[in-house]
């Protein structure tokens, strides 16, 4: 796709000037009219056609190009290390594990690279280097000091323009799910939301591949020659998985949810080169102004870091049935969770919610108390280190996915840990 001037009809008014919000046009000298001049699209277009229809004279056009971009020039995978306050979001160093994977098998030269973006930052470098990551493009400016769409849209989007990444990576988190897409489109190019699962499409990496054991090589199709990685996420409320390619534009780009990919162990004293890349960014690219940034009660409830998670279904009854859920959390040092079947009956809030609509979790125990294990459920604990099931049902496909399963009516049952837990204390 790309937008085409007229010359002949444009009159050199700058009216698109002023309809598009990302800067993307510039004047070039012509003869043709009174001014002298007519429009000229830039790189910055993402193609939001708002010019067209501001144009009063018709002389901007929208064209399908059916060009492919050289897939040749671009290389190597880019993280966004989502950073808030200084501290590095875990599902960044989930990320760098997953690229630096995912780097294996494209190539023996292809570089695991984390983005930083914010201001005062130098300090995450060595962590983003201890998990994994080979370089770190640190970008900073007092403007970026807060997370903003405009400013980090901005910056990103240049530094891919300017460096070219085969794969770009972002936490599927509030941040990362509001930045991906503009991104995407700013560099008309793909976007793959809410990934579960990413691998490489090879045939052209069959080689290497074969060096691989990683790599099941039955699975490539020797005919394709085009590269890239294959999306997966689930589609049609989590009935089936869609795999989702983006064959003819790069960079490639994925949210992953929080808790779905795996860190790699960390590695104290790691070293990789740091790249500064110095933002064009000025008060004006910015339309809007932070305030104050308030976490919402909602936000306390820390689903995603924590290690003891104790969940409660429609078997709980009523809304009740979470007061002994939370007794039976404090107990342990764990969380409350909930499916979504309590949170549709409006017994607890929404942000406790675990699943393919809600959080996506991996404690190292999760309990899952008087839920039957639907698939939804399923796709947001699934890879939690341990699963104890407590349902009256033994046949519930919780129980199968479970390490522990105990029948029994959860109010008897979860007293009886609880009890157990103090004689243990004692
Ligand atoms: P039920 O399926 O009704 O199970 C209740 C269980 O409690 C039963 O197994 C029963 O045996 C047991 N039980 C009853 N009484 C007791 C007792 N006294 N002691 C012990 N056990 C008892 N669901 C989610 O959870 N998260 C999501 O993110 C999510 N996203 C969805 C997205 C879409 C597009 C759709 C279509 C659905 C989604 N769902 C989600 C809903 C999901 O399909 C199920 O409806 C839901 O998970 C069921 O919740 P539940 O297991 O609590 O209830």
């Amino acid at each position: 796709m790309a937008i085409e001037i007229i010359k002949e009809k444009c009159t050199g008014c700058g009216l698109c000037f002023k309809a598009c919000p990302y800067d993307a046009f510039e004047f070039e000298p012509y003869d043709g009219n009174k001014l002298g001049r007519v429009c000229k699209v830039n790189a910055k277009c993402s193609f939001c056609n708002q010019c067209l229809t501001a144009c009063k004279f018709g002389a901007i056009k929208e064209v399908q190009t059916g060009e492919t971009a050289d897939l040749s020039d671009y290389k190597h995978i880019w993280v966004f290390a989502e950073q808030r306050k200084g501290k590095l979001m875990n599902v960044a160093l989930e990320l760098i594990g997953e690229g630096h994977r995912l780097a294996n098998e494209i190539s023996a030269d292809t570089q695991v690279c984390a983005v930083l973006v914010g201001n005062k930052i130098d300090h995450l470098a060595a962590e983003c280097f201890a998990y994994g990551a080979d370089k770190v493009i640190m970008i900073q400016d007092p403007l970026l000091e807060q997370y903003t769409t405009d400013g980090y849209t901005k910056v990103i989007t240049d530094a891919i323009h300017e460096m070219k990444p085969e794969i770009v990576l972002y936490g599927a988190t509030h941040i990362g799910r509001d930045l991906a897409p503009r991104i995407a489109a700013r560099c008309n190019t793909g976007l793959t939301a809410d990934c579960t699962r990413l691998d490489v499409k090879v045939s052209s990496y069959i080689e290497f591949a074969k060096k691989k054991t990683t790599l099941d090589i039955s699975t490539l199709d020797p005919e394709d020659t085009s590269t890239g990685i294959k999306q997966t996420r689930p589609a049609f409320g989590g009935n089936l998985m869609a795999t989702i390619i983006c064959p003819n534009t790069r960079p490639q780009m994925s949210t992953v949810r929080p808790g779905v990919m795996q860190k790699r162990e960390k590695v104290e004293g790691a070293t990789g080169e740091i790249v500064t890349y110095k933002p064009t960014i000025a008060k004006s690219d910015i339309h809007i102004d932070v305030v104050d940034v308030v976490k919402s009660a909602k936000e306390l409830v820390s689903l995603t870091d924590a290690d003891i998670i104790c969940s409660g279904g429609r078997g709980l009854g009523d809304a009740s049935g979470f007061k002994l859920i939370q007794e039976f959390a404090d107990k342990v040092g764990g969380v409350v969770g909930s499916s979504r079947a309590a949170v549709d009956a409006g017994w607890i809030d929404q942000s406790h919610q675990v699943g393919q609509t809600g959080t996506t979790v991996k404690p190292k125990i999760y309990f899952a108390c008087g839920i039957s294990g639907a698939i939804q459920h399923l796709a947001g604990m699934q890879t939690s280190d341990y699963i104890v099931a407590i349902n009256k049902d033994a046949d519930c496909p919780m129980m199968e996915v479970a390490d522990f399963c105990i029948v029994g009516d959860l109010y008897k049952v979860i007293p009886q840990i609880i009890a157990e837990w103090d004689k243990a204390e004692d």
